[in-house]
């Protein structure tokens, strides 16, 4: 059976401020069987520690991806040329109880990781990725990560709770889903609870690049090098729009000043460009303190450049 090559809905056929509420406006599918990539989201917020919101995540981006057009000029990428793509929808997690809303979405993408789709997530708070962590491993094996973000996410509890939205990446440590040697954690910064809050990741044997590293330069260079350490193993990029500068990304629930520029973002992931990446998400977008909506638009674009760098996408020469 050929696969069905679906394109967004352009604006040459319907107003980009009209038609379907889906990622880039593409056909909504009920499942991921017979696509190579899809868009889904998690509505989850009962994991932020200090301002709530980023429920409204997934939908915000997609609202703000009507702008979207499916070529990627500066990369020449052309993911809709070789991929079949849709939107497959929301998880529909239990948003009155954390604990209770992990095994949902781990069998909300065990489902979707039986078919051979690559699903990029539309967050939510960063306490989805461990779930969605757990699901990759059972099917992939301990996998790399490109983890973006202002804060390392390793805290063991928060207020006595092992499950929130900063202690998925210990927890995936604890459980195996990760081969640390292949875990970079880029744009880490801010005040800390102890002198030693970055250094548990190191002895994981992650590489940290604080933001500091990052300020006034191009990050090509660096990710030359994760892209060495990845090798060819599973990769999973995990995206907290927290690791941009709140100057560029205001909408989010725990804003650290000094943060990466959006063309340094724009750097990394198109960085990743020839790793086997598995799947990715972009998440902590909280629309309510996002008046102007950049927060959300920046989002859908991090999302549309990681579709750009899957495996099997067609470069236009
Ligand atoms: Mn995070
Ligand atoms: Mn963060």
């Amino acid at each position: 059976m050929s696969k069905t090559l679906h394109q967004p809905l352009g604006g040459n056929q319907m107003p980009r401020f009209a038609g379907p509420g889906t990622m880039m406006r593409l056909p909504a599918k009920e499942s991921a069987a017979g696509l190579d990539a899809c868009f889904v989201g998690v509505p989850l917020d009962i994991g932020t520690s200090n301002r709530s919101g980023a429920r409204f995540g997934p939908r915000s981006i997609r609202n703000e991806s009507v702008l979207l057009r499916p070529y990627n000029m500066a990369t020449r990428a052309a993911p809709f040329d070789s991929l079949s793509v849709a939107d497959i929808g929301d998880v529909a997690i239990n948003t009155f109880n954390l604990q209770k809303s992990m095994p949902i979405i781990e069998a909300a993408y065990d489902e979707i990781l039986s078919h051979d789709v690559i699903p990029l997530t539309l967050g939510g708070d960063h306490t989805i990725v461990l779930p969605i962590l757990r699901a990759m491993a059972k099917k992939y094996g301990p996998v790399g990560v490109v983890h973006i973000d202002a804060h390392t996410d390793i805290n063991d509890h928060m207020f006595g709770e092992e499950i929130a939205h900063g202690t998925p990446f210990r927890r995936a440590v604890e459980e195996g889903l990760l081969d640390c040697k292949r875990v970079v954690q880029i744009g880490v910064r801010g005040t800390g609870y102890a002198a030693d809050d970055f250094d548990w990741s190191a002895e994981q044997g992650f590489r940290v690049v604080q933001a500091e590293e990052c300020w006034h330069k191009s990050l090509v260079p660096l990710m030359a090098e994760v892209r060495e350490q990845m090798g060819d193993g599973p990769v999973y990029i995990s995206f907290d729009i927290d690791g941009l500068d709140p100057a560029f990304a205001p909408g989010t629930g725990t804003p650290e000043v000094g943060g990466l520029t959006i063309y340094q973002g724009l750097e990394i992931i198109r960085g990743c460009r020839g790793m086997t990446v598995i799947g990715g998400d972009l998440v902590e977008v909280a629309p309510p303190y996002d008046p102007s909506g950049n927060t959300s638009l920046t989002g859908a674009n991090l999302l549309y450049e990681m579709l750009c760098v899957l495996p099997g996408v067609k470069y236009r020469s």
